[in-house]
């Protein structure tokens, strides 16, 4: 009799070798801003290879959110804040989607067709799900659990960039805040940063956030309560160490001056007394 030989198991991700699905800057940080960048990484599981990309294609903005980790990294060291960074590319799976999203692993992006990604079955999604996706947002999900046990504020500031030209067509924003159900941080943030006097400022530009494309905002932020935001900055702005030094003191000046309205004993009441989302 032949033996049965089982299908061959989708690989556990990540593997030997292969980096953590996350890093944490800063556990523990006393600042009331806890950041986050579900679009910070580019690393691919050793186990998928390159995913057929051709050469330079997980360095374009379709392989990550160019620049937001440098950015990331600034503000965790400057306001002492808590800061959870994605490891491995939106290309793997993207951690800014719900899991019943067309565009979770996506087959092609911005006209550039993703091999490794094509008629995958359900074996192999669950294994960057579980593997990349999940651990993510459950570091997340701890992170906000023990800040509220211990009644540390918490302002959520998911930080992603934005490629200038999508389609040919270039992008007059510098920056832009994005929400759905809850604007209190978007629109005091959006206001701050309009009252620069430098910068063009998107109010929910280049996108919006909507419960069927994104996950961290209806998740991690409408869900608790908590005041959050999602800013995008462009990424010609954040290409390199300087301008990812500047929008780090930048953003540093303007949301220290958001705290007291926030996250000081006001908004902590506030905060305390608002009703979180419940999603009917
Ligand atoms: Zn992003």
């Amino acid at each position: 009799m032949a033996a049965r030989v089982p299908a061959e198991p989708a690989a556990r991700l990540p593997g030997a070798g292969d980096p953590p699905p996350f890093e944490v800057l800063n556990p523990h940080g006393a600042s009331p801003w806890l950041f986050t960048a579900d679009h910070a990484g580019q690393a691919i599981p050793r186990a998928l290879g390159d995913l057929g990309l051709p050469p330079g294609a997980i360095d374009r903005h379709i392989g990550w959110d160019i620049g937001i980790a440098g950015v990331a990294r600034e503000l965790a060291a400057r306001m002492d804040a808590w800061t959870i960074l994605q490891a491995y590319s939106r290309l793997v799976v993207d951690c800014n989607r719900p899991l019943d999203s067309p565009t979770l692993i996506v087959e092609a992006s911005d006209g550039t067709a993703v091999p490794g990604n094509a008629g995958l079955d359900p074996a192999a999604r669950d294994a960057r799900v579980r593997g990349i996706f999940l651990p993510y947002h459950d570091e997340i999900t701890r992170a906000l659990d023990l800040r509220r046990a211990r009644r540390q504020p918490t302002l959520l500031v998911t930080l992603h960039s934005f490629t200038p030209a999508m389609a040919g067509v270039p992008r007059p924003w510098h920056c832009g805040v994005l929400y759905h159900r809850d604007a209190r941080l978007a629109h005091a943030l959006r206001d701050a940063l309009a009252a620069e006097g430098d910068l063009v400022v998107g109010d929910n530009q280049p996108y919006a956030v909507s419960d069927s494309s994104d996950y961290a905002v209806p998740v991690h932020g409408e869900a608790r309560g908590l005041p959050h935001v999602e800013l995008e900055i462009r990424q010609d702005l954040i290409a390199d160490t300087a301008g990812q030094q500047l929008w780090g003191q930048r953003l540093e000046r303007l949301l220290r001056a958001l705290e007291p309205r926030f996250a000081g004993a006001s908004g902590l009441l506030a905060a305390a007394q608002a009703e979180p989302y419940v999603n009917p």
